[in-house]
This record gives structure tokens, C-alpha cells and sequence, in this order.
């Protein structure tokens, strides 16, 4: 909402809640205590030291005013003229308006930054326009959409998210950057932290799921492996938090949708991950091209300004998403380009990309006043700042190799990244043993679209990668007979999103002829991602006619569903013994998944969001808010859950998903005992005075009980009652992989303190109140076993 509106929401606000404090001096509100304002940190040391500041100052100082409005410019190179050398092919989004050329512009000092253009040479020869051709040799920066490797692709975030292992992700991370460090790319529009509960949005396949904790740890450990140490480090790159804010709530999952939600939802749920990654010192911000509460996130200063840098500190430019600044005309708040550019840089976006208007309105713009000029030294100086932080000034050029392809030496952790990912939903006995692992020499019959199906293998953004760098499912098991006994007969059955079931005879007669079936099913890579919303959540074309020929025949099955995103399992799982949600696995997908299917290593991975039983249950996610009429719902004078028509359900299906959020299987088991806190209570002094202390510790003993050494991911959940605002009927406060050998035991710890017990209250400040607390610790968010503790207004008595 533009500034003076917030200002006067903000005076409404504290006058109802002076009536309200006035008219009922509630125990609970009069006792509650918020979190103390902090002084603003900056987020990120190193763009405003001492030495940058002074060289911005004398930059800007210099600077006309073209040279200004240049460093807020952004174009890709497919604008320049196409005797240029080009990497067409490895441009992901389509030229932008008005015929610009990209180089012209550089090497007139009105280009600032470039995207989605890559490659030593041609990364080399427009930073050589830049830094040789203009007064101020001002270098380039060089952004692109590396979401989940350069040319290793490892597996879709949403995959690797699975895993819950943050120094994992760092690592891989890393080694994106390292690779794409190579060729001139020196900022990634990277980590998406957009919560996604809505399985329904294809983009869910590029952030962590649906829930803010893990999500904030996820959001840091991306900014670790970006951007290391130091910005100036020859294998960092500059990190950019996307897209802010909350464009993973769009209505109906339905891509580039609109947004609503109360300010306390927006800070409680969706905020947390970009505030993680702000406090790692994530380096840049995208700004995103949904509307929020009615004003676009791209012309938006209670985002821009007033949390992400009043609240947080954010010292770094914004660069607006894809012609984002245009499309504030689309959303019918700018009603030509000068009046978008206005809005948007007015609210904070520094950087247009692709819109065409800052190079085309802001230099009448500021000669008419509508924009000051201190605004646009304020957003120059955000960019130099950056600048000056990565080292360009005296390192603007790529020299040494090149990465091109898939590095060898990258492999083992891109095969650890998938096999981390995996998720076994089910494994039920065939026979006397779970159907897997399955043991070597059996004749397999593996069938489905996505069994040899390497551009499938990668998923959506897969950077720069090649196809010839995938090993896929086939290759790899057959290699695996024939260094192992067995057979593999491989046929199609049918395509990933076709009608025709010309296949369906040879893939019955091959699984009639096999010991056990391997079904690979599931999306193609285009499926999910940027504008791949699906209304329906099932196996597309029809695989799921496929699965049911080939589950008729009797023989075991064991179905991978390739997804970037929760697909509708439900039949699958009640005539499917096995299911591994594989999801894009990256160029180790074919070993990753056969040494899983073998047993040399452990399924451990736990989904991040529900996968539901229909799609009509979207949005779904664990953290559900309690209702009037719950599902179960209690009569105080007849002991047990009373069945009634008027509670919220559905007729058709239960409202819990099919497979819930922080569940996964192994080829172990475990089991927890002794749950227990530390304390019965704990002051909301206690938890107030000093916000780093944790007072509370939950604690359970974990137990391998099953044959084999295995990791398992505990969780840690907690509920509020009786606070002033309703809280979800659990929500993740803490999670650990824990490895443990066949028998052994171990307790775990979850401190909890004022970050892990607070929540936003009405005038959307964080705070405890004195209310009572349920812990749960187990293996997924349907934990059964807890303990309680309460919050109390005054020092418990000992
Ligand atoms: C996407 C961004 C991406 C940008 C640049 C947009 O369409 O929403 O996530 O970073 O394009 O390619």
C-alpha cells in the first residue's frame, strides 16, 4: 500500500486497538509482551563498507544523470545485434519490447546489468563495452536464473528441500556458483523462498514448500553457498531473494494471481524465509509481479520500504521480476509507462529488468519532479554498492576455463543431492518383505515416459544445461543387470501427457513377463515452473490407465513419480505396493534412483508440502488454522468425537492429505519415546528479556528399530492455546537428521525460545503471552506423541 495509506492504516489500527484496550482489559492482552524494537542492523556488512560508501560518493558525484539511469537498466542479450556472438538457445525468456540493442547501450553507459546472458565470450564482450567504451568504466553485472545448478544440474528445490538438510543445499549451491562463476555470471536470481501451499502453482518446484521454519532454514543456507564469505570471492556470486512478497499465494494457484491475506498471515507465514535470507546478507532482492492486499509487490513500499528496508535493514538494490515494472499497467495502477516507472522507483525497485521505461521515462521523469534525483542516487548507489562488493571494478573480465558441461567431478554430489530428495511414500510387503529394496538377478520389466527420458530429468529452470549430461533411468539399470545378474525390458507404454494406448499391450506383456515392475510416471520438466499452473493434479495423459494395465497383471509394482510439485497419488496408493517420489532428479537421476531401488543407500527424505487426496483440497498444508467446527468435533457431555453433518469437512474425502507434510519412509524404522520439556512454565519475562535465550528444551529418544542403519529427520511441532489470536493446530519449531545404527537409541533437543514460541498479534508485532503449549517430536507432522508446558504471566514458583 503506498505510504501515506499505511500510515493512515497504521493510525486506525493503534486507535481500535486503544478502544479495544480500553473497553476489555483482558488478562491475556494486558500480560502479553512483544518482542523489543531492535536497532536496524544493516543486512549485509559488506555493501556499505566505509571504502564502498566512499568510492559510491565519488562516483555519484561524477556521475550525469544518463550515467545514473544506465546502472537502473537491465536487458538480456538476445537485443543485441545478431552478428554478436549469441547464446540464444540459452536465453530462457523471449527478446523484451521495443527492438533495443543490449550492446549499443553498454557501450554507451546505459546498460547496468545484464540477464540471462552467459558465456566467458560473450559475458567478456559486453563488460569489454562497459569498462573499455565509457567515461566512467563502469563493469556489468551479469544475473541469471541458476536455480539448481549451472551445467550439473542437480535436482528442482523442491526436491532438494526434501532432504530438510541445509548443509547439503549450501553445498550444492556452491557448486553452482563455482561453475557459473566460470562463465561471467556473477549474480543468481536465486533462492525463491515464495511459501507455496497450493500445489496447484508450478512454481512450488522452485522454492522449499510450504512451511515458513524450514523454509527460513532452507532461504539461509542458499545464501551460504551463493555468496561464501565474502561477495568478493573468485567462487561467490551474489544471491537474489525471490520474489518478494508472497507470490506463492496466488488465488487458486493459478500463476501471476493476485494475493490477499491479513498482515499478520504475511508476517507469520510468508515473510519468515525472506527475512532469513535478508539476515544471511542476501546480497539483491527481486520484487514480484503479484499484488499484494491490492498493490502490486513491484510498486510497493510498505514491502520495499518499510519492512524490507526500515525493518530489515536491506541495504542491496531490488531488481524488479520480467517487465514487472511495465506490468503495473496491466494491473491498472499506472496508466502509462512514465507513471509506472514512477510508482515502481518511488517504492524501491532500483533495477528494471526488461520493462523498457526506466531508460525511456526517468530522465523526464526527473526533469518534471515526479521522480527526485535523490531517489535516483539512492538506487545507483545500491547497484555500485553491489558493484564494488563483488570485486568488478578490479576483476570485471571471466578468464581460465570454461564449465560447459555436466562436471565430473561435481556428479557425486548432484547423486547425492537427488538421493538425499527422495521420498519413499510407500513400501508395503510383498509377500513376507516390503517390496523394496529389491535384491539383484530379478528380470525387471521398466516401463513409463519417463523411464529414458533425459530432457525430463532435469526440470523446469535447468540453466544451461545439455541433455547428453543426463543418465537416465534405463541406462542405469541396465547397467546395473549387467554387472549384477537380472534382466531389464524397457518399453514406453505410453507418452507423458498423449491419449494413445498402442504401447499398453507391449508394456502388460512385458510386466507379465518380469519378476517385478518398475513404473516411472509422472510430469514432463515444462509441467511445472514459471506459468505451468494445473487445475488437475493427476498423472497426465494416461499413465494412470497405463498403471492400472499394468498393476492387473498382478505383479509387484514399484512406481516413481517424477513431479516438480504433490500429484494426486490416491489410486496409487491403495493397489500400488511401492511408490518413491523421485520428483526432477538432475544428470544422476538413472544411478541415484537404481543404487535407492537396490538398497546401497537409504530413502530418508520427508516431503515439504502435503500431497492431497484431490485436488478440490488446494490449498492444503498441515499448518491448518483450528476451526469452530472441527473435523472431530468434541461434545462436552459425550465422551468421544460425535459424527455430525455440521463440521468442516468434505463429503467426499477426509481433510487430511494423502501423504502428509515431513512424511517419508525408509528401508528402516524408528521409534520415539519419552517425550518430554524441560520446564512445566516459563515466564514471558523469561522469554522477553533476552530473545536469544532458550528456556525451554523438548527432548525424545529416537530408536532404530529396524535392520539397517538409516537417517531419520525428526521433527519438532508446537501449539498454542489460549493466545489472543488462533494459531495453527501445530507448526515446525525444529527439526535434526539424526543417523543411527540398527537398535541404537539417541535423545534429541529442541530449544525454544523467543523466536520458536511467539507469534504476531493483533497490531503485528511479535509476542508471548502467557497461554499453554503442546510439543509434539516424532517423524512427520502427524507426531502422536507430546508434552505440555504453559507460558505464565509471572515467574513460576518453584
Ligand atoms: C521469473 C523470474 C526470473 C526472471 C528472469 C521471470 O519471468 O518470474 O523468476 O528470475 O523471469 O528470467
Amino acid at each position: 500500500m503506498p505510504s501515506t495509506n499505511r500510515f493512515r492504516s497504521n493510525a486506525l489500527l493503534s486507535l481500535s486497538a486503544l478502544v479495544i484496550l480500553g473497553l476489555c482489559s483482558s488478562h491475556l492482552r494486558t500480560n502479553a509482551q512483544t518482542s523489543r524494537p531492535e536497532p536496524i542492523k544493516p543486512s549485509n556488512a559488506q555493501l556499505i563498507d566505509p571504502n564502498i560508501e566512499r568510492r559510491v560518493n565519488d562516483l555519484l558525484r561524477t556521475m550525469t544523470l544518463e550515467e545514473k539511469i544506465g546502472q537502473l537498466v537491465q536487458y538480456s542479450a538476445s537485443e543485441a545485434p545478431k552478428t554478436e556472438p549469441t547464446t540464444a538457445a540459452l536465453n530462457v525468456n523471449p527478446p523484451g519490447p521495443g527492438g533495443i540493442d543490449s550492446y549499443q547501450l553498454a557501450e554507451s553507459g546505459k546498460l547496468g546489468s545484464m540477464l540471462n546472458t552467459v558465456g566467458q565470450q560473450l559475458t567478456n564482450h559486453f563488460q569489454h563495452a562497459a569498462v573499455d567504451h565509457t567515461r566512467l568504466h563502469i563493469p556489468l553485472l551479469f544475473g541469471a536464473d541458476v536455480i539448481h545448478g549451472f551445467r550439473t544440474i542437480f535436482p528442482v528445490p523442491l526436491a532438494t528441500a526434501s532432504s530438510w538438510d541445509p548443509d547439503l543445499i549450501t553445498s550444492l549451491a556452491h557448486m553452482a556458483a563455482v561453475e557459473a562463476k566460470t562463465a561471467g555470471v556473477n549474480w543468481f536470481y536465486s533462492p525463491m523462498v515464495d511459501i507455496a501451499r497450493d500445489a496447484r502453482w508450478g512454481r512450488c518446484t522452485e522454492g522449499a514448500g510450504e512451511d515458513p521454519y524450514l523454509g527460513a532454514a532452507i532461504a539461509r543456507a542458499y545464501i551460504r553457498g551463493y555468496q561464501g564469505e565474502s561477495l568478493a570471492a573468485a567462487d561467490s556470486v551474489a544471491a537474489s531473494v525471490k520474489h518478494f512478497a508472497a507470490y506463492g499465494a496466488a488465488e487458486a494457484g493459478r500463476e501471476y494471481n493476485t494475493t490477499d491475506m491479513s498482515e499478520i498471515r504475511l508476517r507469520q507465514i510468508y515473510l519468515p524465509p525472506y527475512k532469513a535470507a535478508i539476515e544471511a546478507g542476501a546480497a539483491t532482492v527481486m520484487s514480484a509481479f503479484n499484488a499484494l492486499n491490492g498493490v502490486p509487490a513491484s510498486a510497493n513500499p510498505f514491502l520495499l520500504k518499510t519492512i524490507l528496508r526500515r525493518e530489515w535493514g536491506f541495504d542491496g538494490p531490488v531488481v524488479s521480476d520480467y517487465t514487472a515494472v511495465m506490468e503495473l499497467e496491466h494491473h491498472g495502477i499506472a496508466i502509462d509507462g512514465a507513471s509506472a516507472a514512477t510508482k515502481a522507483l518511488n517504492a524501491g525497485v532500483d533495477i528494471d529488468m526488461m520493462s523498457h521505461l526506466y531508460d525511456a521515462q526517468l530522465l523526464a521523469l526527473v526533469e518534471s519532479r515526479r521522480v527526485s534525483l535523490a531517489t535516483i542516487d539512492e538506487a545507483v548507489r545500491r547497484v555500485l554498492r553491489l558493484k564494488l562488493a563483488l570485486g568488478l571494478f578490479e576483476h570485471p573480465f571471466t578468464k581460465g576455463p570454461e564449465v560447459t558441461n555436466a562436471v565430473a567431478d561435481h556428479r557425486p554430489l548432484a547423486r547425492r543431492g537427488a538421493q538425499e530428495s527422495f521420498v519413499l511414500l510407500k513400501n508395503a510387503d510383498v509377500g513376507e518383505a516390503p517390496l523394496l529394496p529389491l535384491s539383484s538377478g530379478k528380470k525387471i520389466a521398466l516401463v513409463g515416459p519417463l523411464a529414458d527420458d533425459s530432457a525430463d530429468m532435469v526440470g523446469a529452470w535447468s540453466g544451461a544445461n545439455n541433455f547428453g549430461d543426463v543418465v537416465t533411468l534405463r541406462a542405469a539399470l541396465q547397467q546395473h543387470a549387467q554387472q549384477n545378474g537380472g534382466s531389464v525390458v524397457y518399453t514406453q507404454g505410453t507418452e507423458i501427457s498423449g491419449n494413445s494406448d498402442a504401447g499398453f499391450a507391449e508394456a502388460v506383456a512385458a510386466a507379465r513377463n518380469a519378476d517385478v515392475v518398475v513404473l516411472a510416471l509422472g510430469e514432463s520438466s515444462a509441467m511445472s515452473g514459471e506459468a505451468a499452473s494445473r487445475a488437475h493434479l493427476d498423472l497426465p495423459g494416461n499413465q494412470q490407465s497405463l498403471m492400472e494395465a499394468i498393476a492387473a497383471t498382478g505383479k509387484p509394482v514399484a512406481l516413481l513419480v517424477f513431479s516438480g510439485r504433490p500429484l494426486v497419488l490416491d489410486w496409487a496408493a491403495s493397489h500400488v505396493p511401492a511408490i518413491m517420489e523421485v520428483w526432477f532428479p538432475g544428470v544422476e537421476a538413472g544411478p541415484a534412483i537404481v543404487e535407492t531401488l537396490f538398497g546401497d543407500v537409504l530413502p530418508n527424505g520427508k516431503l515439504t508440502m502435503s500431497f492431497p487426496r484431490a485436488v478440490g483440497q488446494e490449498p492444503l498444508y498441515y499448518s491448518q488454522f483450528p476451526t469452530g467446527r472441527p473435523e472431530q468435533f468434541p461434545d462436552p457431555k459425550r465422551p468421544g468425537p460425535v459424527e455430525t453433518k455440521y463440521v468442516s469437512k468434505y463429503l467426499d474425502v477426509p481433510n487430511t492429505a494423502l501423504f502428509p507434510f515431513g512424511h517419508g519412509l525408509s528401508y528402516t524404522t524408528f521409534a520415539y519415546s519419552d517425550v518430554k520439556v524441560s520446564v512445566p512454565a516459563v515466564s514471558v519475562h523469561a522469554l522477553t528479556s533476552d530473545q536469544k535465550a532458550h528456556p525451554v528444551h523438548a527432548t525424545a529418544t529416537v530408536t532404530n528399530t529396524g535392520h539397517r542403519r538409516g537417517t531419520e529427520i525428526v521433527q519438532c511441532y508446537v501449539r498454542v492455546l489460549g493466545a489472543s489470536v488462533e494459531q495453527p493446530v501445530r507448526t515446525l519449531k525444529g527439526f535434526t537428521r539424526l543417523t543411527l545404527d540398527s537398535g541404537a537409541s539417541k535423545s534429541v533437543d529442541f530449544p525454544l525460545g523467543f523466536d520458536e514460541l511467539s507469534f504476531f498479534n493483533v497490531d503485528n508485532r511479535p509476542v508471548v503471552e502467557p497461554a499453554s503449549y503442546t510439543v509434539w517430536i516424532g517423524g512427520s507432522s502427524t507426531a502422536d506423541q507430546s508434552a505440555e508446558f504453559e507460558i505464565a504471566a509471572t515467574a513460576p514458583s518453584r
